[in-house]
């Protein structure tokens, strides 16, 4: 008696349902059986909670130093600026680079030393008086001492 031939082995269909919610129909192309919307969930996965607590402490932390950084960078930048005008006996430009060192750097006794001699030579004498009053009675480096007595001497020939 002959066997009967082998019934043909059902090939198995591709799942027709969404692997997730069961929904129909399913988003082709893919490995993994979803609906366009559960597939759009998954993608969308929030970051875990840590992640974003690190995320915003670095943020903070970056956004911080830059603002830290910022004014004493505009102090060196300007003293820098002033003091090679200076040097090109340029004391228009000194001047004005003098005093847009921020506030907090600006009653140094260098800043306010440069900024005497930028006055004295662009003319402006009331600022100039201010800043001596300003200096007076600080301490100071034989250096800037120095510089003063200076810049004290040629207000006194000049007369002014
Ligand atoms: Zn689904």
């Amino acid at each position: 008696m002959d066997t009967p031939p082998p019934a043909a082995v059902a090939v198995e269909p591709p799942p027709v349902v969404c692997a997730k919610c069961g929904g129909t129909p399913i988003e082709t192309g893919h490995v993994a059986p979803l609906c366009i919307a559960c597939r759009d969930t998954l993608v969308r996965r929030p970051l875990p909670l840590w992640l974003r607590i690190l995320t915003v402490c670095t943020l903070l932390l970056v956004i911080g130093s830059t603002i830290a950084g910022i004014e004493p960078f505009r102090a060196a930048i300007n003293l820098k600026r002033g003091e090679r005008a200076e040097q090109r006996q340029d004391y228009a430009t000194a001047y004005a680079a003098y005093q847009k060192v921020p506030a907090k750097y600006a009653d140094s006794t260098r800043v306010l030393i440069r900024l005497a001699y930028a006055a004295y030579h662009t003319g402006h004498d009331a600022d100039l008086r201010r800043i001596l009053r300003a200096l007076e009675g600080r301490s100071a480096s034989k250096a800037e001492i120095a510089d003063v007595n200076h810049l004290l001497d040629q207000i006194r020939l000049r007369g002014r």
